[in-house]
């Protein structure tokens, strides 16, 4: 029987620190599960300590390695996709550098995905502990909106951990946007997948990449990837302000026939009308603005990432 290969991809940036302890978790998850072949794609993503030496030293000495060195910071998400690319596995597993997605819970999701016959395994987070509670805040409003404009449906705490079949990469890697959210993109590209729920667990070594603004950007950048609920909200804007300054005219127009009122007081309320239209229509622009620019984004066609080098070029 042909023996199947697991593709680990492990995106790293500035993981120096954490990466010693992920060979040593890793090595021990490999020799747990024999029956199958393992290769492991590190992406690093333009780190600026030692990271890509210590890739270097590692593929040239264990010949599971492998690894793609970008050119640049390209982010988190560009490092998965050129995993993906890179994966030949029959199945490809997704983990961070920080063993946050601890690599022990592989034997457990393979074994879920063959028992379920699905094509995906993914991860979540049964409980924010750990994490500030605003960010947690934030976090539940953004799950709860999102998933109410939105087509795919998004599971909170959900993280990128994920076991999937050659036929879901395949899929995922089959949707060419440039403005990736990979979190919608698996949901979106559809099959059977199981969760596992598993507590938080703080990194082992070095700092998260993301502030508080990293990941404001990152939940609008996710809204208007996979929806155009905010367009249609401020068109809906437009029509209710209209039919109230209509409504507003005629009441003006009776009273002054009625009882020859004139309307010299009120300007304040005059200037408050006159501010609250005018920041709702720039907010509507700012809205279609945030379309236009992914749209002009897409329509650039720029690759993802450039690759600066791979363990190819230790061969020569
Ligand atoms: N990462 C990356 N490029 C980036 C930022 C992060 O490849 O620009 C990697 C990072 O090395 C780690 C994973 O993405 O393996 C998750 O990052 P982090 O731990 O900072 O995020 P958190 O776990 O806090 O959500
Ligand atoms: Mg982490």
């Amino acid at each position: 029987m042909n023996r199947e290969l697991i593709s680990v991809i492990v995106p790293c940036y500035n993981e120096a620190d954490a990466l010693k302890y992920f060979f040593e978790e890793i090595d021990k998850v490999i020799a747990k599960m024999p029956e199958y072949d393992f290769e492991a794609i590190y992406v690093d993503d333009g780190s600026k300590d030692a990271t890509l030496d210590i890739l270097r030293e590692r593929a040239s000495a264990d010949k599971l390695t492998r690894y793609v060195s970008f050119s640049r910071n390209f982010g988190k998400e560009a490092g998965m996709l050129a995993g993906l690319k890179a994966a030949n596995g029959d199945y490809a597993v997704i983990m961070d550098a920080d063993l946050q997605d601890p690599p022990s819970l592989l034997p457990e999701m393979m074994a879920l995905l063959k028992e379920k016959k699905c094509d995906s395994v993914a991860t979540r987070r049964g409980t924010r502990k750990g994490e500030p509670p605003i960010r947690s805040f934030f976090a539940k409003c953004f799950y709860g909106i999102v998933n109410k404009i939105s087509k795919v449906k998004l599971v909170s705490g959900a993280r990128d951990y994920r076991l999937m079949s050659r036929r879901m990469v395949d899929a995922v890697l089959s949707m060419t946007e440039y403005n990736r959210f990979s979190k919608g993109i698996f949901e979106w590209v559809g099959f059977k997948t199981e969760w596992i729920t598993y507590d938080n667990i703080e990194r082992v070594a070095g700092q998260t990449k993301w502030s508080f603004w990293g990941l404001f950007k990152y939940s609008i950048e996710c809204i208007v990837a996979f929806s155009t609920a905010p367009l249609a909200i401020s068109s809906l804007c437009g029509i209710f302000m209209f039919m109230l300054s209509i409504v507003g005219a005629l009441a003006i127009i009776i009273r002054k026939i009625v009882d020859s009122y004139s309307a010299v007081d009120g300007w304040a309320s005059i200037v408050c009308v006159i501010l609250f239209v005018g920041g709702l229509q720039l907010l509507c622009i700012g809205v279609l603005g945030q379309y236009l620019s992914k749209t002009y984004m897409e329509t650039k066609r720029r690759p993802d990432f450039i690759i600066a080098e791979t363990e190819e070029d230790l061969k020569d």
